[in-house]
């Protein structure tokens, strides 16, 4: 942040009196300016053995697979925001959600929150934010472009749990960065 957003004067970053570390602070009005981490809501739609990926069409990634996830806005529910994130990237509805897994991404400032999900219809399609979606088995999951670590690791975790039939919610951290693989 460069600028104020309330009154556009210059921001210095400096740790103000009584706090602990740097913060975004106002030269004009004096506003602290806060940064906290993002929360990202997401599904990993499910329709008997298969999941549905998603092909991104934005940047990042533009081109790789990916669990069909977005920040959360404001004045909505984690549910109902993995519920819209999924019907704008895949133009499906999801129903029979149960939160699954939390991963903190502190080197990002993300959390993510993943809900199992199911599928209402199969009526899925590319869209503005997808190039292709698809239904994948396990064997056929592209996992040398999944977009993201938390996404590879979040059907990791999926494929491990159906092994026993079992999805308990757990909390987990991904610290690695994306590798660039061709
Ligand atoms: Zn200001």
């Amino acid at each position: 942040m460069n600028y104020c957003p309330h009154c556009a004067a210059p921001v210095i970053v400096e740790t103000p009196e009584a706090d602990n570390r740097p913060r975004s602070i106002c030269t004009g009005c004096g506003r602290i300016h806060y940064q906290n981490p993002k929360m990202v809501v997401g599904c990993i739609p499910v329709c008997d053995e298969r999941v549905l990926l998603c092909k991104r069409n934005i940047e990042p990634r533009k081109g790789f697979w990916t669990l069909p996830a977005g920040y959360l806005e404001c004045n909505e529910t984690t549910e109902a925001g993995a519920i819209r994130e999924t019907l704008e990237e895949t133009g499906v509805v999801v129903t029979e959600l149960q939160p699954y897994r939390l991963f903190d991404i502190v080197h990002i400032a993300q959390i993510y929150l993943m809900y199992l999900a199911r599928l209402q219809t199969l009526a899925f399609h590319a869209t503005e934010e997808s190039l292709e979606v698809r239904l994948f088995v396990e064997k056929d999951i592209p996992w040398s472009v999944i977009a993201f670590p938390v996404i590879e690791k979040a059907l990791q975790h999926y494929f491990a749990d159906r092994l026993h039939n079992d999805f308990p919610f757990r909390q987990d951290q991904i610290t690695e960065t994306i590798r660039t693989r061709y």
